[in-house]
């Protein structure tokens, strides 16, 4: 699909933004549209935001909203959940509206005393029909001297606003408008040079955190990132990224944009002056950014063909996400080993883990990864007790996956050949030149069709695994990690998960209760008829908690029989469990003595 930019208009579409009332959270937006539809302007607001593929349809937080011309009010009849049509009028239409911005994610809105943060999804109506038209945006401070110190922080361009300033920004359209989320409050901020690129890294929220030592860490993963898609310029596609770090007690994630990310993650996960080490919360840390970062080149600019363009009134369905989120979460970890951030060892225990995590999923057996994209919209973003037993995670399979295509294309070209080749490939064919230097779209706006990848695979490399492919994510068998590991001098070995008996259980300690949060399928104790939210009291007539459940098993043998006694609602239930031996599922990967030209070639030196 190709599509061709109108002229930016000399008074196209303004929006003004307000924290009008942070305490209680509430951003004002006035709207002015200078050439209105003639029969009546339409608007809406999106029911998702691209990168997370839930419905979470974000207009049920506009608290109000009216439409004027001038002083004359205007009807605005509401048509759905997420859209509005306003009565005709010939002059400059003008929207005003309030949003309620409480979503402490990097998904939404969120506005407080302390600081506000919101992605365009939340907050700017869709003027329909004129998507592609140019528009300015007025990020206005809350008013009080609280809040004097307040800076802002986005990539949208600057249009009259100093950088870090509040005043007029700009968007080429509508589409990029959505893809530059924005921060404001008294952040922390650093800044490195890397890959032709200013990087800022922006940290909200109290905290101690080593800012050079960041910077440090990050600057050669970009680097490494972006000499992976552009070997001959070693150049990113952007002038300038931001990596937006909202620091919490306790939280995790990450929402990518093609010039920045926005990030949560626990305030004890950052380094903090004087730390030497690289802990397990910071190496995580370091794995979330370079995955968000990853995306700015496989996502938001190589894409799924079902997301050009994206439609933001409903799911948008691809079998793809494996490629997008399994390929992405499979280099968020190789370009840290690659780039010197952790050794090949941790790779390896990193890898080791995901492998573990999925041999753990019944689930596997039942769904695909291709699937799992396909349904992400219902079930993987929408996950219950019964999820272990009937989902595969297209992240954590994906990224063996994508792993499992790699060893075999390097050992089938002796290593001359790679999925970086393939990933080369993607970048030159649909995302090298998907927006235009202007932001808005470039002259090959098409993305990857839902059966390019082989025949691109094969292009890129010489290598067909049509037949791999189709096993590995349109099937459901285990991939043979530990065969294409071999040459590569690593061997994966499996061990029994836990203890020497297993009841096929997951339990938590909630208050002072043990409760089943998932009862496996197949499992000793869905044999005998527990299930998910039973509490459990007492085993062979004593009363159980966590560790003395954890004990009792690590003292008895696969088949003998154990009494427990559990709540189901407020009905005291017994049950006869006979107990299964652990499956083998903990995997350890190591690292044979010796040079291996294979391996260096896939870790590096
Ligand atoms: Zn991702």
């Amino acid at each position: 699909m190709t599509a061709r930019r109108s002229l930016p208009l000399a008074s196209p579409i303004t929006y003004r933004i307000v924290p009008v009332d942070p305490h209680a959270h509430l951003f004002e937006v006035h709207l002015t549209i200078a050439e209105p539809a003639p029969a009546g302007q339409r608007l809406a607001l999106a029911t998702w935001i691209p990168g997370s593929y839930m419905i979470r349809e974000f207009a049920r937080n506009i608290v109000s909203i009216g439409a004027r011309s001038g002083r004359r009010r205007l009807r605005l009849l509401k048509l759905d959940k997420c859209t509005w049509q306003a009565a005709a009028t010939a002059g400059p239409l003008e929207i005003d509206y309030r949003v309620y911005a409480w979503d402490l994610s990097v998904r939404a809105a969120h506005l407080d005393g302390t600081h506000g943060f919101f992605n365009g999804t939340s907050v700017f109506l869709q003027v329909i029909g004129q998507e592609r038209r140019a528009c300015t945006v007025d990020i206005e401070p809350p008013a009080g001297a609280a809040f004097s110190r307040w800076r802002v922080a986005t990539t949208l361009p600057e249009a009259g606003a100093r950088r870090h300033g509040f005043g007029r920004y700009r968007a080429a359209d509508y589409d990029a408008l959505l893809d530059h989320p924005v921060e404001m409050g008294e952040f922390q901020l650093a800044a490195f040079d890397a890959a032709g690129a200013r990087h800022e890294i922006v940290v909200t929220g109290r905290c101690d955190v080593d800012l050079q030592r960041l910077c440090a860490d990050l600057e050669p993963v970009c680097r490494a990132q972006a000499a992976l898609f552009e070997p001959r310029t070693r150049r990113a596609p952007f002038e300038r990224y931001l990596f937006l770090t909202m620091a919490v007690g306790e939280g995790y994630g990450g929402l990518e944009h093609r010039d920045s990310t926005a990030l949560l993650c626990a305030r004890s996960d950052l380094p903090y002056p004087g730390m030497r080490e690289t802990t397990d919360g910071y190496r995580t840390f370091l794995g979330l950014a370079s995955h968000e970062y990853f995306h700015a080149w496989h996502v938001k600019r190589i894409k799924p063909a079902a997301f050009v363009p994206y439609d933001l009134t409903r799911e948008n369905h691809t079998r793809l996400l494996w490629i997008f989120e399994g390929f992405t979460s499979y280099y968020d970890d190789l370009m840290l080993v690659r780039a010197g951030a952790i050794d090949a060892d941790t790779y390896l225990r990193q890898l080791a883990r995901t492998v573990s995590g999925v041999l753990r999923t019944p689930g596997r057996h039942l769904q695909s990864v291709a699937d799992s994209s396909f349904d992400a919209w219902t079930k993987y973003y929408r996950q219950d007790e019964n999820a272990p037993n009937a989902l595969v995670s297209y992240y954590a399979k994906g990224s063996l996956v994508a792993c499992a295509l790699d060893l075999a294309v390097r050992a089938r070209t002796r290593g001359r050949r790679s999925l970086d080749d393939a990933m080369r490939l993607l970048w030159q064919r649909y995302g090298r030149r998907f927006y235009a230097a202007d932001g808005g779209p470039g002259d090959t706006q098409s993305g990857l069709g839902e059966d390019g990848f082989v025949g691109l695979l094969r292009e890129a490399t010489g290598v067909d695994l049509a037949h791999e492919v189709a096993e590995w994510a349109e099937g459901t068998v285990d991939l043979p990690l530990a065969s294409l590991l071999e040459p590569f001098g690593v061997t994966l070995s499996l061990a029994p998960a836990e203890g020497v008996a297993t009841l096929g259980l997951r339990v938590a300690t909630r208050g002072a209760e043990l409760v089943v949060t998932h009862a496996l399928a197949g499992g000793a104790g869905a044999r005998a008829g527990l299930s998910a939210a039973d509490v459990l009291v007492a085993c062979d007539g004593l009363r159980v908690s966590e560790s003395s459940l954890k004990t009792l098993l690590s003292r008895r043998r696969p088949g003998e029989r154990i009494r427990l006694h559990a709540f189901r609602r407020d009905e005291l239930m017994d049950f006869d469990v006979r107990l299964d031996e652990p499956a083998r599922t903990e995997a350890t990967l190591r690292r044979r003595p010796g040079r291996h030209a294979l391996r260096l070639g896939w870790l590096g030196r």
